[in-house]
């Protein structure tokens, strides 16, 4: 069984996958097999006895990484790996404060808030406090708190020196207070939480550094401080640390990420024990030529060499649009031609830089009717009325929650004013109550809001998590709310797909192993339990799902939601001088060395094609911006791509100023010849090479064919004999 598990290695990766128990970086490049022989590791060390499920501990960078981890794992070791933990930093920390609620402080049902809810919550505290919001934008506050928390720093330990920066660490201490009295916690508290729980509590430390006999990382170059200092906590004496990651693939370090976790892995752990991979296994010849090419010219590299056994495959295809709305078509004209080829939609990907490019591509895609996904847009979970009903059930299991509260108190109206709510907010503050408990003590309409909650609690207590959520989107108000309004049809869909969502997710839970929460507690009852989970899925799961989902759609996203993931073609666009290298980063030596990391993971995404496509004009947020192309089209080899302009017509109109934009035009329509651009073709005296460009027609047409060996040439189709290589 497990030589048979073993087969389909390279040396290298059988000799990372069978290590014996003691820590080991492995250091590789992209498409070289990391993820295959982590996940191929953790099943070798259960099928061969070395450890139980129970030990195993593998933190990922997704949701989406941790579940198809999980699927592998499944397929491969036919046993219960329910007791297994693996997920994101986030996912785990949130898995240990379910389980120790009360060593950590926090109540049974703590709610998370995401990044708008935590901003909210801020803008909310500052009123309160009256704190001058031109002097100290909220957005600053919040990354104040956010950066302080992933250095592992509280208010007393953040760094203040001047009166603006006191002023900082007191809101900081503040808004920890109020989160404190509501019981939520941020995405960083939920790792600044974990981390303090297990360094305070030795008992529990022991435990856990005992249970874990292996922790196997992910990815491991885009750790941060605060994530690092927590792994370590987790390794005890007998613990095997097993971390893989890309030095040339960190593109976190604008979030605190830092690869010096490598080199300090390496003393304190791996001590020396390193291995490389080299060979890669994802692309195609011409492609991982360009990603090498390009990652070259960073200066500060740990280095690394990769190749493929694979042939030179296609040249990498290089547009050059008028305009962003050509790049659009000139985009969906071929990715219909290579759906017709039969490539399906999901196994191509469309890149952009920031979220803001989609917005053209998407209308393009929407109008020529191909399906596709958006991953990391507005999330569904983060949509209004989403949001809305979110809140509600955020009441039903922590009444406390006065972010939720404010959020849907009058939300349908129910004549509740802002006179009203102030009185409330008010009278809470001097009792020292919530706002919850000031509505019960209360009278009036307010009075009637909670007793809404209170039997909407009653009637949902034994309902499955799915027609509670049913029964409190009617019984709130709104479903009728969004049937009454014109516009209101998209977002009922959204409720009702909330619903979906969750009867989806409790199946999941259910059948299968992947749970990122504690076991049950002591006196919780399923049904909160469940719901508990559901919102904690919700808060964590960072837009991995999309309303709809299951059919074949083609996925678009930004380069780096697309970390780790591969598909058969990739279409990279925008890629101008201060969209990508970004305008923020482009003059920095380090940032520019960020940006062309993060260059380097895009193109080492695509398999067998890649499309590198750049507008000469584009509209972005709301102006009209001409760019040159970025300098890391220049960086690549002139001999692995092939630039689709170079054909009689320029791809931009040269009348002046007010000639129409030509239509956009497929490279590989427009010839009658039953050959196109891009196709591999043999000779019988020049051997093998790609079609490049074309001329004429019928009898005159020509081609002209880059060969592998003797370069390249024109020849006439009537003559030359060619035929598909
Ligand atoms: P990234 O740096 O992008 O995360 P990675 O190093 O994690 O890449 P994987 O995703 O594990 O690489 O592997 C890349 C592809 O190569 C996958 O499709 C994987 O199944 C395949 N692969 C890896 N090793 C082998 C092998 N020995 N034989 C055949 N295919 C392999
Ligand atoms: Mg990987």
């Amino acid at each position: 069984m497990s030589a048979h598990l073993l087969e389909n290695l390279n040396p290298e990766q059988r000799a990372a996958v069978t290590l014996p128990h003691e820590s080991a970086l492995i250091l590789a490049g992209a498409g070289s097999g990391k993820t295959r022989v982590l996940t191929t590791r953790i099943v070798w060390l259960i099928q061969t006895g070395q450890v139980s499920p129970h030990g195993v501990l593998a933190v990922t960078f997704t949701n989406k990484a941790a579940k198809e981890m999980m699927t592998r794992i499944s397929a491969m070791l036919p046993i219960n790996t329910r007791g297994m933990w693996v997920g994101t930093f986030h996912g785990l920390a949130n898995r240990l404060l379910r389980t120790h609620y009360r060593e950590a402080g926090l109540p049974q049902s703590f709610q998370i808030l995401d990044s708008q809810d935590q901003l909210s919550a801020i803008k909310r505290l500052m009123k309160a406090m009256n704190v001058d919001t031109e002097k100290y934008e909220p957005k600053k506050v919040q990354r104040f708190i956010n950066s302080n928390k992933e250095a592992g720093h509280r208010a007393r330990d953040a760094e203040a020196y001047d009166e603006y920066s006191m002023r900082l660490a007191e809101l900081y201490e503040a808004y920890d207070a109020q989160c404190q009295r509501e019981g939520v916690a941020d995405f960083p508290e939920l790792l600044l939480r974990a981390y303090e729980l297990l360094y305070r509590n030795e008992p529990l430390r022991q435990h856990y550094q005992d249970r874990f006999r292996h922790i196997l990382i992910d990815e491991f170059q885009d750790t941060n401080t605060l994530q690092y200092r927590w792994l370590k906590l987790f390794a005890g004496p007998h613990t095997a640390l097993f971390a893989v990651g890309d030095d040339d693939q960190s593109i976190y370090a604008f979030r605190g990420a830092n690869t010096a976790n490598m080199a300090e892995f390496e003393r304190e752990f791996a001590h020396g024990n390193v291995i490389k991979l080299e060979q890669n296994y994802r692309s195609h010849g011409h492609i991982l030529t360009a990603a090498n090419t390009l990652i070259s010219q960073n200066a500060h590299r740990l280095g690394k060499n990769l190749w493929t056994a694979e042939g030179d495959g296609e040249p990498i295809r290089v547009f050059n649009a008028y305009s962003d709305q050509e790049e659009a078509s000139f985009v969906v004209d071929e990715v219909r031609a290579l759906n017709r080829e039969g490539m399906n939609l999901s196994d191509m990907a469309l890149l952009y830089r920031s979220n803001a490019q989609s917005r053209v591509l998407e209308h393009a895609l929407f109008s020529a009717s191909v399906p596709y996904r958006v991953y990391g847009g507005l999330r569904f979970f983060e949509r209004q009325e989403v949001k809305h009903a979110l809140a509600y059930l955020r009441l039903l299991t922590n009444p406390e929650d006065d972010g939720a509260f404010l959020r849907v108190v009058n939300f349908p109206t129910r004549g509740i004013g802002a006179r009203t709510l102030e009185q409330l907010t008010d009278g809470a503050a001097r009792a020292g109550m919530s706002l919850w408990q000031a509505a019960c003590t209360g009278g009036g309409k307010v009075a009637g809001f909670a007793k809404l909650i209170e039997d909407i609690k009653q009637v949902t207590a034994d309902l499955p998590l799915a027609e509670a959520i049913d029964h409190v989107i009617e019984a709130s108000g709104l479903a009728d709310y969004y049937r009454a309004d014109k516009e209101g049809a998209d977002r009922l869909e959204n409720l009702n797909e909330l619903v979906n969502a969750a009867a989806l997710f409790s199946q999941e839970t259910e059948e299968n192993t992947y749970d990122a929460t504690g076991e049950p507690a002591p006196g919780e009852t399923e049904s909160v339990r469940a719901l508990d989970t559901f919102l904690a899925h919700a808060a964590l799961e960072a837009g991995e799902h999309q309303a709809g989902a299951g059919h074949d759609a083609l996925q678009l996203m930004t380069v780096h939601a697309a970390k780790g993931l591969e598909f058969h073609a990739v279409f990279i666009t925008g890629l101008e001088e201060s969209l990508f290298p970004h305008e923020q980063s482009a003059n920095e030596e380090s940032g520019l060395e960020e940006e062309r990391r993060l260059m380097y993971v895009a193109i080492t995404r695509a398999r067998r094609r890649l499309y590198l496509s750049h507008a000469q004009s584009r509209m972005l947020h709301g102006q009209t911006r001409y760019s040159l192309p970025s300098r890391f089209l220049d960086e690549l080899p002139e001999q692995v791509l092939l630039n689709l302009n170079r054909r009689s017509e320029p791809a931009y109109p040269s009348g002046g100023y007010h000639a129409p934009a030509p239509a956009p035009r497929s490279p590989q329509t427009g010839n009658d010849t039953g050959y196109k651009v891009g196709q591999s073709v043999a000779h019988a005296k020049f051997g093998t090479g790609i079609i490049i460009d074309f001329e004429g027609r019928g009898a005159d047409a020509r081609v002209q064919v880059k060969f592998r060996d003797v370069g390249t040439k024109w020849l006439a189709l009537a003559y030359a004999k060619l035929s598909a290589a």
